[in-house]
């Protein structure tokens, strides 16, 4: 059933990197590096131009013992480099994050934070960590309104020191290596010292970010310095050097995260953020040295006899994918397979009803009741499924009543999310696996850099409005809080055992990315390769948006025949899976740089 619109796929991604394609949208949805680019990387392993070579093909990487899949080649060597010598998956992590800090410092880095599920192959537990940005205690619900109460326009917002949050990213990495590390803990950043004092190859995506972002990162002299040498954007193959980085790093490792939230490098983070020329923000010292690492409960649901295992509030990630595949559970994808319009239609209106609930009911859990076992109950999905019973779209999409002891009185939020953003898929030797999205928010996050590093505007993720026809809005800034995230880094379980790790960037988009991935291996039997790099169909708020290029254009017309608006557009996911079975088998996006890498 699905063997042609596969074969298209498996074409589509060969050919878009072959040839190079015009318009910039294409250009973006698509690899932007060529196979076999150890030129564009600089020098690589033969195992990572293997890998490279392999994603260009439409296959997966196999392995027997471990696997690493990370969005930039130099980062999934340095994950390689640990699990080879026996450290852990946290291990993998730690190194892993120090290099994409660096060579993909738009996305994440030590300024930002983190979601992390961990699968503990010794005890048979799933277990997940927050280490998302916090609001400043001098954050007000009001942060992104103008003095008139209207809401700021989103750049306005995002650029400078408003915008950020408390990072949470160096105390995960560190609350993860404490837990499931078995490496020495400053060994694991070498490969990032290394690269970062002798210099790496800047990788065209980021050479073509840092060119249409060129006017918002010359605004703050260390960030234009560094991205901007001599006022001229950086380009793909320069060599980079960023000392101040490997010096934060050689703190870091020498002296734990101590250095990062009370020392010195909290000190200059604070007086970039409140400094910050235009728009300065409240940061301060005691944000820092407060910050904390939450263990929260994780979200499993049900799907296919598998166990969909994520990260709940404050992310709407796994509650979102969740309620997604609960809905989708009564229906026959497998019979209909990818090539049918049904299956997008009830793929698509899934969503948008879990979209609904989502603007409704999900924040951070410690500051708003949220109705999280509601929102997932058997009973409720199935009423909610059988909205789904229709042979046209939805007209009408409403949040529902997830049963809940609170009384519930919310408006719908409102908060943008562009994308940014990286995932790191990784599996040991021990058998551990690790689901980690990072991020620092938008490109290139706030555009302030202190010591080497950008620091995130995680806090737009709050919604910019505190009250809708007169009741407040969950998702509204108060001090202290998390934003509600997106973000969703999963592991499916069967039979108490992991069979899929997975997870992506891309804004709200994450959650159907994901949900999509999932569907297409358990449902559809595509191999993680073929998963990531199906062409992407995504319904949030109505409009279809058909990933442009792909076969899923073809689509459009038998979608505004079942009733859908259509947009057909660039849709530049990051999903990185690893399949565990006889073997580990191993898919990066096709849309990005990033490889699988095991042995
Ligand atoms: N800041 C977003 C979130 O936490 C992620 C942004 C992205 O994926 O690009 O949901």
């Amino acid at each position: 059933m699905a063997h042609g619109f596969r074969f298209v796929v498996a074409v589509l991604c060969a050919a878009a990197t072959a040839f190079p394609v015009g318009a910039q949208d294409v250009a973006d949805a698509q690899a932007p590096e060529a196979a076999g680019a150890g030129v564009v990387f600089g020098s690589l392993s033969p195992a990572a131009d293997a890998a490279l070579a392999s994603k260009a093909a439409g296959d997966p990487v196999f392995s027997e013992n471990w696997m690493v899949a990370a969005a930039n080649p130099l980062a999934a060597e340095a994950g390689a480099d640990v699990l080879r010598a026996g450290g852990t998956a946290a291990d993998a992590m730690v190194a892993v994050q120090a290099v994409l800090g660096l060579v993909e410092p738009q996305s994440s880095g030590l300024g930002g934070g983190a979601f992390l599920v961990w699968y503990d192959a010794a005890t048979k537990e799933v277990t997940t960590l927050d280490g998302r940005e916090t609001a400043p205690l001098a954050a007000r619900p009001t942060l992104f309104q103008d003095k008139d109460g209207a809401p700021l326009q989103f750049f306005d917002a995002v650029v400078g020191g408003l915008s950020v949050g408390t990072p949470g990213t160096p105390a995960l990495m560190a609350e993860a290596h404490a837990r499931w590390g078995r490496a020495d803990w400053p060994l694991l950043f070498g490969d990032a010292i290394a690269l970062a004092e002798e210099g790496f190859t800047v990788s065209p995506r980021l050479a073509s970010l840092v060119a249409g972002d060129a006017e918002r990162l010359s605004r703050f002299g260390p960030t234009a310095a560094y991205f901007l040498p001599g006022g001229v954007p950086l380009e793909a193959g320069d060599l980079l050097r960023n000392p101040a980085y490997g010096q934060t790093l050689r703190s870091l490792a020498a002296h734990g995260p101590a250095t990062f939230y009370t020392g010195e490098i909290a000190h200059d983070i604070v007086s970039a953020v409140r400094t910050a020329a235009g728009n300065p923000g409240v940061l301060d010292l005691i944000d820092l040295a407060i910050y904390e690492v939450k263990e929260r409960a994780p979200v499993c649901v049900p799907y296919r006899g598998a166990d969909v295992c994520g990260m709940g509030p404050p992310s709407s990630g796994a509650l979102s994918v969740g309620q997604i595949l609960g809905m989708l559970e009564p229906y026959d994808l497998a019979g209909l397979g990818p090539d049918a319009p049904e299956a997008w239609r009830l793929f698509g209106d899934a969503s948008r009803l879990a979209f609904a609930d989502r603007g409704r009911f999900i924040a951070d859990s410690d500051f708003v009741p949220v109705p999280t076992q509601g929102l997932v109950a058997p009973a409720y999905l199935q009423a909610r499924s059988a909205l789904l019973d229709s042979n046209t779209a939805l007209e009408a999409v409403t949040p529902g009543a997830p049963e809940f002891d609170h009384a519930l009185n919310w408006a719908d939020d409102e908060s943008l999310e562009l994308p940014s953003t990286s995932h790191v898929s990784i599996v040991d030797t021990y058998g551990n696996a690790l689901s980690m999205t990072t991020t620092i928010e938008n490109a290139f996050g706030s555009r302030l850099m202190v010591r080497g590093f950008l620091l995130n505007n995680e806090l737009t993720d709050f919604s910019f409005r505190t009250h809708a026809d007169g009741a407040p809005i969950a998702n509204r800034v108060a001090p202290g809080k998390r934003p509600r995230s997106s973000m969703a880094p999963t592991i499916v379980l069967r039979d108490g055992a992991p069979v899929l790790v997975v997870g992506s960037p891309g804004g709200s988009r994450i959650i159907p990315y994901v949900a999509k991935t999932i569907v297409a291996h358990l449902d559809w039997g595509l191999d993680p390769q073929a998963a990531v790099a199906l062409p992407h169909l995504v319904n949030r708020f109505g409009t279809y948006d058909l990933e442009v290029g792909t076969a899923a254009a073809a689509l459009e017309e038998p979608l505004v025949d079942l009733g859908y608006e259509v947009n057909i557009r660039a849709l530049t996911s990051g999903l990185h899976a690893i399949a565990l079975g006889e073997q580990l088998q191993g898919g990066a996006d096709p849309r990005r740089e990033g490889i699988a890498l095991g042995e």
